[in-house]
């Protein structure tokens, strides 16, 4: 899947907004064959958090809200992913969000920034889960270093452990 075929994919699903969605249940989406879809709201370098995450986080409030977005995207194909450099689902249990904005407001900015660039997307768009996971998954797999998306993060240590434990999978795998 490549990020020509996605803004494709982008604009297809921008047409397909159930126009009938009650007000209360604005996330429910509909696919072009006309199935429920629900929304799950990430900023850009979230992508790459849902892969890696391994269990940990800054707090068990923060790690649950994380295991259900986790666990949710393992279904792609009942999800859309509305993209967006501002504070998303998984910030809406973190500590770190303070007044509608990520203390470390800037460093995130420039996260989102380079996961964009890294990853091709664009600033704010809507795309089905599945295609886009597996971009993020391919792209991901050519990383031998997090730090050079995600500059010094401090989970980096455990997102380079995932690379390199993925990495022999795939090798095992003949991928
Ligand atoms: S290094 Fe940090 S920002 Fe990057 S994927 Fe890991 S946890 Fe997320
Ligand atoms: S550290 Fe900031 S960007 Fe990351 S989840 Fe918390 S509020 Fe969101």
């Amino acid at each position: 899947m490549n990020a020509g075929m996605l803004a494709h994919i982008a604009c297809r699903m921008e047409g397909a907004k159930c126009p009938q969605a009650r007000n209360d249940d604005k996330r429910l989406w509909r696919s072009p064959s006309w199935t429920v879809m629900r929304e799950v709201r990430l900023r850009h370098h979230h992508l790459l958090c849902t892969r890696t995450f391994s269990g940990k986080g800054y707090d068990p409030r923060f790690v649950a809200n994380m295991e259900k977005i986790v666990s949710a995207l393992l279904s792609p194909n009942d999800h859309v992913i509305r993209l967006s450099a501002s504070c998303d689902d998984i910030c809406s249990s973190c500590p770190n969000k303070v007044r509608g904005r990520c203390k470390d407001q800037e460093s995130v900015l420039e996260k989102d920034r380079s996961a964009a660039m890294f990853l091709s997307l664009p600033e704010e768009t809507t795309l089905p889960a599945e295609p886009l996971l597996e971009l993020v998954n391919e792209r991901m797999c050519e990383l031998d270093d997090i730090r050079l998306i995600c500059g010094e993060c401090e989970w980096a240590e455990l997102c380079n452990e995932w690379l390199a434990s993925s990495k022999k999978i795939g090798d095992k795998m003949g991928n």
